[in-house]
């Protein structure tokens, strides 16, 4: 709970009976024992826990027995394509190609599900996100759109098992590992569940970065704040932040980058599943400058289980969905900076923490053997956040308009993506 190999799932916290709680949600949003717990209790929170070990062949074997196709950046999967949801409502409203909405009110309007998990923003406390079950297409439209800082889905896990009815699941790559462990040792918190949709996960942020762009913008409360998105308006989106002062403070989604070495959660940086491997269809962003310059909206969705695949087809039949397919070398393509990030960076940062003596998850599997260089572009990358994530460093950029970091930001990470082509590219 306190190494950072937490990923904030919420599990122990859900499980908990009140025992846990998270205790500063715009601080470290760490996990706090604030009662006695038995070994029962004890060993059914380390059984759910996916932050210390996720075994990634065991659980693909149980929960996809024959995948048509698998890639070990990948995982297991049926079809890939690029795709958006018909609905323009829909799709406007979606952080990339509305697709995981469409999916969810899909799915309530043929009542195959009574209701989903989603993430919304707290109707209280509207700087901070909060899981609840949607049983409404309106609902489900409502908490479209990522949320790039800490989210702790697996909290409501309680709710989730009182709830009458079907479920679909969204959540990122750790809170769904969790589900699975949960599903895999038929744990009744998770026996409702039906389906599972997940947003491709490249990293979070601790809530300090909200705290910063405020700064940055001359406002030194977030409790001003009503409402909080990080992809408004046409894709990709802008972060936006109205505040009760009528006042709105608008930042394009690729600017707004400039915050994550400042404030990424450290254990993105050892989350080596980029696609949401454990889902029945997860979605991306179709970065490819083809669909940026176009606008409007384009996911990458990958159906992975024959479940998930047949309901892709039955919406793209229906006329809900658009997919064209896509092959395997050009999803890496589209991807191939993620997948170097999670699947060799992730890797290599993974030996460096275990190297400094420090606990390292277990994968049940790993990916090695990088060249020399991939290890040298990796300490620099590891040193520049560590640097970054200082007290100093995060004062220093506050002092410069985020219009001018973000440009900068961009740009450096073009040169970066440029510089490191060749080596991302080798072997893929
Ligand atoms: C933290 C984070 C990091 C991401 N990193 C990448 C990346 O590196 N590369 C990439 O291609 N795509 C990334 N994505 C995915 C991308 O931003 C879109 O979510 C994805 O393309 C799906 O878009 P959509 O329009 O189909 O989803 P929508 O229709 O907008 O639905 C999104 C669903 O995800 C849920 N959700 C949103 N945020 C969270 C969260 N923080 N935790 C749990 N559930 C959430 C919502 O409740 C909603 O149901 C990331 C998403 C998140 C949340």
């Amino acid at each position: 709970m306190r190494s950072h190999l937490c990923n904030r799932c919420g599990s122990c916290v859900g499980l908990s009976e009140g025992k846990i709680v998270f205790g500063d949600k715009t601080g470290k949003y760490q996990p706090k024992i604030i009662a006695p717990i038995d070994e029962q209790l004890a060993d059914t929170l380390w059984e759910a826990c996916p932050g210390k070990q996720f075994d990634f062949p065991k659980y693909r074997k149980q929960f996809f027995r024959e995948p048509a196709y698998f890639h070990e950046f990948i995982g297991p999967y049926e079809r890939i394509g690029i795709g958006y949801a018909a609905d323009s409502q829909v799709r406007r409203e979606g952080a990339s190609g509305g697709i995981i909405s469409a999916i969810l009110i899909w799915l309530l309007k043929q009542n195959k599900i009574d209701g989903a998990v989603v993430l919304g923003m707290s109707t209280k406390e509207p700087w901070l996100t909060q899981a609840f079950i949607a049983t409404t297409p309106d609902e489900i439209l409502c908490a479209a759109q990522s949320k790039y800082i800490i989210s702790s889905n697996n909290d409501i896990l309680p709710e989730i098992a009182a709830f009458k009815g079907r479920l679909a699941y969204v959540g990122l790559p750790g809170q769904i590992q969790s589900i699975r462990k949960l599903q895999a040792a038929k744990h009744p918190s998770v026996s409702n569940i039906d389906y599972i949709f997940g947003p491709f996960y490249g990293n979070t942020l601790h809530f300090s970065s909200i705290n910063s762009f405020l700064r940055t913008h001359g406002e030194h409360d977030y409790h001003t704040i009503t409402k909080l998105y990080f992809r408004y308006g046409e894709w990709p989106g802008n972060m936006r932040v109205e505040l009760k002062s009528g006042r709105i403070i608008e930042l394009k989604k690729f600017h707004a980058n400039y915050l994550i070495p400042f404030h990424i959660l450290r254990n993105s940086l050892y989350c080596t599943d980029l696609t949401s491997e454990f889902t029945d269809i997860s979605g991306g962003d179709a970065w490819a400058p083809v669909y940026e310059e176009r606008g409007k909206g384009f996911s990458m969705v990958i159906s992975r289980s024959k479940k998930g695949d047949a309901l892709l087809k039955e919406m793209v039949e229906a006329g809900w969905l658009s997919f064209d397919q896509i092959s395997e070398q050009e999803a890496i393509s589209m991807h191939s900076h993620g997948y170097d990030f999670k699947k060799r960076g992730g890797f290599i940062r993974i030996k460096f923490r275990k190297l400094l003596g420090k606990s390292v998850p277990d994968y049940g599997y790993q990916i090695k053997g990088f060249k020399a260089s991939r290890y040298l572009m990796e300490m620099v990358i590891s040193s520049l956040f560590i640097v970054m994530s200082t007290s100093f460093a995060r004062w220093a950029v506050e002092q410069f308009p985020p219009k001018f970091i973000g440009g900068i930001f961009e740009k450096t990470r073009t040169i970066w993506k440029k510089s490191t082509h060749k080596i991302k590219r080798r072997e893929l």
